[in-house]
């Protein structure tokens, strides 16, 4: 079946949140080495993402607001997937919610181009000065579909998905510079220096300095797996803070959550998860990539003896020293 039939139909964008999330993978693919992303009135007034990655050759900017218009799937191939993006529906999705504004340039001549879609038509396309990356702002999202405006939270609860949203991403891409604005305020960055424990680090506190114990890394079943794990006196309330990132995505299978709370179990409370981020990487073929209309599951093939050893791996680290992080 062609690529778009095999894809879950359906709308992409539920919340501010899935906004930032496609926007982000977007300067992601795009190649980004630095992300700021911008937010007010939790994100139903404005969310802007701006990057240094590759841009959008000017006459390619109307097709990239197309629906299923993609330039990412080399031919028709799910298993291949190695890109963030493939469906091609994020842009379209959020032009017909939102007016939605890019600017880009694909070199640093200074001289971009603006392409403004109101109502999902475009009403502004000229030049306009940008050095190379792209900038994409959404405004008004969902004025004009009373439902899901109603079914948005107040924007502290917004700002809050959007701010986890934001740091699982950061945690996938510790080698971009990210940061994130609320209301023109910075309430999170990374430096983008590549350490996954440095990135853990910025995203969930000082407090975890110090307290980090690096996980392999080792090759089990063609996956290479790397992480870092707090020491068991780091606690928290929920698993909001464990995290596995599969060939780049930051996804929660559910058997490997089960094998690092059993390897955990012996040394936290009743009631508290760990902090973790551990990295697998494996050939795409060994993924299934499941898509639902707003969130993607990932399923890894060998996920049984792949968690076994990140079970092993874990009981194995809680019985060394933390190591204090390069400052
Ligand atoms: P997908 O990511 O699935 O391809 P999107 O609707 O998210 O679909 O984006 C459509 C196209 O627009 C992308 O395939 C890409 O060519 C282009 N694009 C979107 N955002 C960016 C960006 N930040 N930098 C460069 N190209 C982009
Ligand atoms: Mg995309």
């Amino acid at each position: 079946a062609p690529v778009v039939a095999r894809i879950a139909a359906g709308e992409v964008i539920e919340r501010p949140a899935s906004v930032v999330k496609e926007l982000v993978e977007n300067a992601l693919d795009a190649g980004a080495r630095q992300i700021r992303i911008d937010v007010q009135g939790g994100g139903l007034a404005l969310i802007r993402v701006s990057d240094d990655g590759c841009g959008i050759p000017a006459d390619q900017m109307p097709l990239a607001c197309a629906r299923h218009a993609t330039s990412k799937l080399p031919d028709d191939d799910l298993e291949q997937v190695r890109t963030l993006g493939f469906r091609g529906e994020a842009l379209p999705s959020i032009a017909t919610v939102a007016e939605l504004t890019l600017v880009s340039a694909t070199d640093n001549s200074g001289v971009g181009h603006r392409l403004v879609l109101r109502g999902g038509s475009v009403a502004v396309s000229e030049p306009a000065p940008r050095s190379r990356g792209t900038t994409v702002t959404v405004r008004h999202l969902f004025q004009n579909v009373p439902a899901r405006l109603a079914s948005c939270g107040r924007p502290q609860t917004e700002i809050r998905e959007i701010s986890q949203t934001v740091r699982r991403l950061a945690l996938a891409a510790p080698h971009v510079r990210m940061s994130l604005y609320i209301d023109g305020r910075l309430t999170l960055h990374t430096d983008g220096g590549g350490d996954l424990g440095e990135a853990l680090v910025a995203v969930y506190g000082a407090a975890l300095s110090g307290r980090l114990i690096p996980l392999g890394p080792i090759e089990v079943a063609s996956a290479r797996i790397a992480g870092v794990v707090a020491g068991p006196e780091v606690t928290r309330p929920g698993r909001g803070q464990i995290t596995f990132i599969v060939n780049g995505r930051a996804v929660q299978p559910r058997g490997l959550l089960a094998q690092v709370e059993t390897a955990y179990r012996p040394v936290l409370p009743r009631g508290r998860h760990p902090v973790l981020a551990v990295t697998i990487d494996v050939p795409p073929g060994l993924v299934d990539i499941n898509i639902h209309p707003a969130k993607l599951e990932v399923r890894l093939r060998a996920e049984r003896e792949i968690g076994a050893a990140i079970g092993e791996m874990i009981r194995d680290a809680l019985g060394r020293q933390p190591l204090p992080l390069r400052a």
